[in-house]
């Protein structure tokens, strides 16, 4: 498989040709196609395998096939790390991969103000990449909805669980649409793992590098 076999935006070959990427990632291969075809996706892959490509590009694709405003107070896609370093390095992958589609995207994590949050939110995004207790915070606050949401991303989910962060996540999910896109990713996937995914996915695919 090639990246231009994949039916991405133009605009997306155009920013993977300026980073060096020459050929799909095994679960660039696997995943992408599904997630192109508005599947819910299962991904059993550590850090290191191009996971963030796998998911940012057809996400990046999907908005720009379908223009809509951001919500006020909100965001069309949501991806929920567990850590401020992660959020940071998510937030960057759809900066670069991103660079030509007039699309907007920031991070909420613990440990700064709420204000200069608060203030981007305001307007809304194209996509939030979040850590769980600062989300949850800022939506008690009313400072953040996700009645729209789009699509749903639910990375290291293992990582999340051993953080205890799994009754922020069942908050969170519980305010999300239904009808929605869901993926999630997990580097190792035990019953308490596979439980939350068979919860918050509908017939997913499964991908495993
Ligand atoms: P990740 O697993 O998402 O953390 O990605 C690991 C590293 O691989 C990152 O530095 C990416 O920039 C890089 N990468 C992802 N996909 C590709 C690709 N198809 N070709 C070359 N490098 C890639």
């Amino acid at each position: 498989t090639n990246f231009t076999d994949l039916g991405l935006n133009p605009l997306l070959l155009k920013a993977l040709t300026a980073e060096n990427y020459e050929t799909p990632t095994p679960i660039q291969a696997q995943a992408i196609p599904h997630l192109m075809q508005g599947r819910d996706l299962l991904g059993v892959a550590q850090t290191g395998t191009g996971k963030t490509a796998a998911f940012a590009l057809p996400i990046l694709h999907r908005l720009m096939a379908d223009r809509r405003t951001a919500p006020r107070r909100g965001c069309r896609v949501l991806v929920l790390s567990p850590t401020r370093e992660l959020a940071s390095q998510i937030a960057e992958s759809f900066r670069v991969y991103g660079r030509h589609l007039p699309l907007t995207r920031t991070t909420v994590f613990g440990g700064v103000g709420m204000g200069p949050q608060i203030r981007t939110m305001a307007q809304g995004v194209d996509v939030l990449v979040a850590t769980p207790g600062r989300l949850l915070d800022l939506m008690s606050q009313g400072a953040i909805r996700l009645s729209d949401l789009e699509v749903f991303v639910l990375d290291e989910a293992d990582q999340m669980l051993d953080m205890g962060f799994i009754h922020a996540i069942r908050k969170i999910v519980a305010t999300i649409p239904a009808k929605r896109q869901s993926l999630f990713f997990s580097a190792t996937m035990p019953t308490d793992i596979a439980d939350l995914a068979g919860r918050l996915l509908t017939d997913p695919v499964k991908v495993a590098v």
